[in-house]
């Protein structure tokens, strides 16, 4: 019931030439029937996958945007913009985010309605540092980080948005959370949009991050309440993200 969603997160990484190894790799291989696979390049790429991913399943995310729809900000870009060039969903608070450029609770969900307001999908990223897993405070934190955002929603936006789950110490480190950690997060996760409304809670979309990669995509996608990846990056080797989004 619920569309297995896999993510690659470029970050500040990629090339043209890989935006087409993309689209060669991805235009005549068999994916699951029922799968969403997302690519969120950097900026400059965009137009560029658009044109390469046509005629494949790959649609296109992007990593950040702006809380405005245009204006005297100088370096960003808006929801607005990213639309014209066929963005379907946005990552808003990421971790890499909200500790190199400061993007605090408010700052994400400003994004997140900027998201929402130029029809692209939000993924929200949350997820507690090792020092607060260490102190006991996983549920605590991830919970402030989702109910920040999910409590002043309109009840009609709450079924559009996406969360991902990246706890901090496991993004890009190779240290995954094991899939009983992960399960055990997600599962509060999904119960706390129970709160709202249960079919808000079974319908909604929950992803997996940090270190995810062709060896342990299957074991953590089995766990009921993983939804899909959101891949750092494995989802920079054409061979590796393909394998993943194939357990899917
Ligand atoms: P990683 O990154 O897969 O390299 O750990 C995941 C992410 O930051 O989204």
């Amino acid at each position: 019931m619920r569309t297995p969603l896999i993510a690659g997160n470029w970050k500040m990484n990629g090339s043209a030439s890989l935006v087409e190894d993309f689209g060669h790799a991805f235009t005549d291989t068999a994916l699951p029937a029922s799968l969403d696979v997302l690519i969120l390049p950097p900026f400059p790429y965009l137009d560029a996958a658009r044109r390469a991913f046509d005629g494949t399943p790959l649609k296109l995310g992007a990593q950040t945007l702006n809380p405005l729809h245009s204006g005297a900000r100088t370096g960003e870009v808006s929801g607005r913009m990213l639309k014209e060039f066929g963005v379907e969903y946005a990552l808003v608070g990421h971790s890499e985010r909200r500790q190199l450029y400061r993007e605090n609770d408010e700052a994400v969900h400003d994004r997140l309605l900027a998201a929402l307001s130029a029809d692209i999908t939000p993924i929200l990223c949350v997820g507690e540092t090792l020092e607060e897993r260490d102190a006991g405070r996983t549920m605590e934190v991830v919970l402030r980080q989702v109910g920040h955002v999910m409590a002043r929603l309109e009840p009609e936006q709450r079924p559009r948005v996406v969360i991902a789950y990246e706890p901090v110490w496991a993004i890009g480190t190779g240290r995954t959370a094991t899939a009983e950690q992960a399960q055990q997060v997600m599962a509060a996760i999904r119960e706390y949009q129970a709160s709202f409304d249960r079919d808000l809670a079974s319908g909604m979309r929950l992803l997996y991050g940090g270190s995810m990669n062709a060896n342990n995509a299957a074991e953590l996608l089995s766990q009921p309440d993983i939804d899909g990846g959101l891949v750092g990056g494995a989802s920079l080797k054409v061979d590796d993200f393909l394998a993943i989004c194939q357990s899917a």
